[in-house]
């Protein structure tokens, strides 16, 4: 793997091991929908794993499973568009697994968004033949994607025939640990042929009913890029159960290239204006020009999107590749396309079907990126959970709490959607999946509302939308905390924190874990934010929303008395404990483990395989107590805690780290994330190296084989975020916009661009100056933070400063 300009992406020959890996890392979308970098002429087959997933494109199925019947809702692989093939007349079709290749390179360049392969094969009758493929999903009109599939005769020539598919046969098959579960999510409801060059085929799945509409037209050229000669003597429309094809036939001469274009519109019945998915497409892909004409407007699409979110940056490794690499993925997975869809922000991105593209708490490490871009697709994500809050007051009532309780993991409709048992890979067995405990999801969707509310300052949006969801969220969290007699505290019992290597004590059988330190300051937190907003909106918009969700003084009274009488476990010299006797658990023995088993990121499987659990350790998967430094600072915690009568303070938080960060084996991508944000504050040389482990994260399958089942995006966009909050030092909170830039050692200089209330900065940073300029455009001249020192800039104008230390 290359890719030294720092937007190319490139893999030189042909690993099946590593295919998988690359169709996810080098997967193509638009935040609509996102296609897997699978080959063209390829199938499912165990190397490659062709996936189209359309946003928010959920089915649910049964299964018998361990002698239950379980319903699980999965992100649908819909049809496939890719299927493009040839073979000479009378040979076999081209089959990467039947042929010796020569030289196979994959090119991912970001920057156009087109994914070229160069191929050149020799099959078994010793005939040569390169294949040129170029392929994209279009940015600007997100119905479209094409591919152009060059063919050359290197040593032969003759007849030569291609078949071009839409293949709606295609099952969920993506992620093994699955493969007991019921896989078959759609049926073909129709298909035929289009005008002389185009086939069409319509397929709905089987229970949530969404219908997706595909129309192909495919043409043969002579030349390469726009050649204009057809070329194609003969075709005919060829069926197979699920499939349409389009079989062309033409003559190529020895050293000739023969362009195939197929051009592909892709419509559902999520879409708004259209009459019906197949009709739109087949008359959309009737009004679109050329592979090139396309190209061109896919790259103008994606111009301003690069323009605004690139970070630049001059390091001396990968770091710049990888940074856009994580861009890229983020501005598929979720774009100005998304806007005003009903879609959530999917764990793994829409690239795979690992965690069957549910909506977890990894927002919260999503939206920093969003509200310094695009707060309008905050707001339209955001809403996502909004329209799910009858259902998140379900769930609470079911459990007998008040308010809002949103699900571990959300899809469709908003009820939970976690797994109720789990396959352990290591073993083959069947366990219980007792992670729906984790209630914190609630805190992040708050503390997400919040944050677009302080960065923003959409009064707005908080007091119609935003104020309901942290309200209901606070009386949840209110309700869940009991007040123990004893202690004169209130405290939170069974539930489990983001560390999901603790599902409840050892040796008992009652899930979940007393006072999560993570959860019950954050249940704080929010609950004050929820005060807050009683002060902050309109007396009558405050008296609309206590009324219609039956918000009652003495609540509010229970709540401030909350405020003070949290319980937080702490252990040792002052070091927060992650529950409540966790000091109590044993020592785990990390230098024996690596040499039993090497990789031990998922010591939950190995322990469990082995008859032992990890509950009884002191170990965590990932970041939990540090956690709370991640989201709030110092300055944040040092009150809450001393409103709560507890002593915190830097050497608190620093212990703290120390304390957890040998014991964690950064079983989840997040982990790595978290910890090199925290640490940031104090050990730069630390943090750096934990920030290029975050890096490598996906790039580099740390986890080992996860990626090829789907991106991680939390910690993609994590890394992004380390870059915008801790090396540029932005701080969006508020009013006036902060820069406080510190680069890291490695890093030479860094510019990125940020919005803030509807205006757009530049901002360069060197060893020793920064620089940050005020857009020009419309309105006045604003002020800005630079070095903590006040300045006011002009639209065009800037503001520069050296930096401290610098000679
Ligand atoms: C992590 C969770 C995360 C989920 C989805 C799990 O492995 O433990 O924190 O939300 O993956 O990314």
């Amino acid at each position: 793997m290359s890719g030294d300009d720092g937007w190319v992406l490139v893999y030189d020959g042909f690993d099946p091991a590593k295919q998988g890996l690359r169709e996810s890392l080098c997967a193509l979308g638009n935040g609509v929908f996102v296609t897997r970098a699978a080959a063209e002429e390829s199938r499912a087959d165990g190397t490659h794993y062709p996936g189209t997933y359309l946003a928010g494109g959920y089915n649910r199925l049964a299964t018998e499973v361990a002698g239950k019947t379980i319903v699980n809702e999965d992100l649908v692989n819909f049809p496939n568009w890719l299927p493009l093939t040839f073979r000479p007349a009378g040979g076999e079709w081209f089959d990467l697994a039947h042929v010796a290749v020569l030289t196979y390179r994959l090119e991912l360049d970001m920057k156009r968004a087109v994914l070229t392969r160069h191929v050149r094969v020799r099959d078994r009758d010793g005939r040569e033949t390169s294949v040129s493929s170029r392929r994209l999903v279009h940015m600007g009109d997100p119905h479209l994607a094409t591919i152009d599939y060059g063919i050359t005769p290197e040593n032969w020539s003759g007849r030569v025939e291609v078949l071009s598919e839409l293949d709606g046969s295609v099952i969920n098959g993506g992620v093994a640990r699955y493969r007991d579960l019921a896989s078959r999510h759609l049926e073909v409801v129709d298909a035929g042929e289009h005008g002389d060059d185009g086939i069409w085929l319509l397929a709905r799945t089987t229970q949530s009913r969404v219908e997706m509409g595909l129309a192909a037209r495919t043409k043969a050229y002579r030349g390469t890029e726009g050649g204009g000669e057809r070329a194609e003597q003969a075709r005919r429309v060829v069926r197979e159960p699920g499939r349409i094809g389009l079989e062309l036939a033409f003559d190529a001469g020895e050293g000739e290239t023969v362009s195939v274009e197929k051009i592909v519109s892709i419509h559902t019945s999520r879409d708004g204006a259209i009459a019906e998915a197949a009709l739109e497409s087949r008359e959309s892909v009737d009004r679109c020009g050329r592979f090139e004409a396309l190209l061109s407007s896919h790259e103008a699409a994606w111009a301003p999107l690069w323009r605004q979110c690139d970070v630049q940056i001059e390091a001396p490794g990968q770091e710049q590749l990888i940074l856009r690499l994580h861009t890229f993925h983020t501005l598929q997975t979720l774009s100005p396309n998304t806007l005003g869809r009903d879609v959530g922000i999917p764990a793994r991105g829409w690239h795979g079907e690992a965690y069957r593209g549910h909506v977890f708490w990894d927002e919260v490490f999503i939206y920093p990126f969003f509200n310094a871009r695009y707060p309008a697709l905050t707001r339209s994500l955001l809403l996502y959970r909004h329209r799910r809050l009858p259902w998140a007051r379900q769930l609470a009532e079911r459990e007998g709490y008040e308010g809002a309780m949103f699900p571990w993991q959300s899809g469709s409709n908003g009820q939970e959607e976690t797994q109720v048992i789990h396959l352990n890979p290591k073993d083959n067995t069947w366990g219980p999946d007792l992670s729906r405990r984790q209630r914190h999801v609630n805190i992040a969707i708050a503390y997400n509302v919040w944050q677009h509310w302080v960065i923003s300052g959409d009064l707005d949006f908080l007091s119609r939308y935003g104020a309901e969801m942290i309200l209901e969220i606070a009386r949840f969290l209110g309700s869940l905390a009991t007040l123990n007699g004893i202690t004169g505290r209130f405290e939170i019992l069974g539930v489990m924190g983001p560390d999901e290597y603790h599902e409840k004590y050892p040796g008992s059988e009652e899930p979940g874990l007393r006072n999560n330190a993570y959860t019950n300051v954050m249940a704080v937190w929010v609950i004050q934010r929820a005060l807050e907003l009683l002060e902050l909106l309109s007396p009558t918009r405050v008296s609309e929303i206590s009324e219609s969700i039956g918000l009652s003084p003495d609540e509010v009274e229970r709540w401030q008395d909350i405020t003070r009488k949290m319980t937080v476990p702490f252990h040792g010299e002052g070091v927060i404990s992650q529950f409540e006797g966790y000091d109590r658990l044993k020592e785990f023995d990390w230098k024996a483990a690596r040499a039993r088993h090497g990789n031990i990121t998922r010591l939950d499987r190995i322990l469990k395989a082995e008859g032992d659990s990890p509950d009884g350790y002191k170990l965590a998967k990932q970041a939990d107590v540090l956690m709370l430094f991640y989201l709030l600072s110092l300055d944040d915690l040092e009150p809450l805690f001393a409103g709560l009568g507890y002593k915190f303070d830097a050497d608190v938080l620093r212990r703290t780290v120390d304390y957890y960060l040998p014991r964690t084996s950064h079983g989840s991508t997040l982990s790595k994330v978290v910890h090199a944000s925290v640490l940031d504050g104090f050990d730069p040389v630390r943090a750096w190296d934990l920030f290029n482990e975050a890096l490598q994260a996906d790039l580099a399958d740390i986890q080992g084989g996860t990626t090829r089942e789907g991106i991680h995006l939390g910690a993609m966009v994590g890394t992004l975020d380390i870059v915008l909050r801790h090396f540029a030092g932005v701080d969006a909170a508020g009013d006036t916009i902060g820069f406080s830039p510190r680069l890291p050692e490695p890093l030479r200089s860094l510019r990125l661009r940020v919005r803030h209330r509807g205006r757009w900065y530049g901002l360069k940073v060197t060893r020793d100056r920064v620089v940050v300029e005020l857009e020009p455009g419309p309105g006045g001249p604003v002020k800005v933070r630079v070095l903590g020192e006040e300045s006011t800039l002009e639209p065009g104008g800037h503001c520069e400063r050296e930096l401290p230390g610098a000679q």
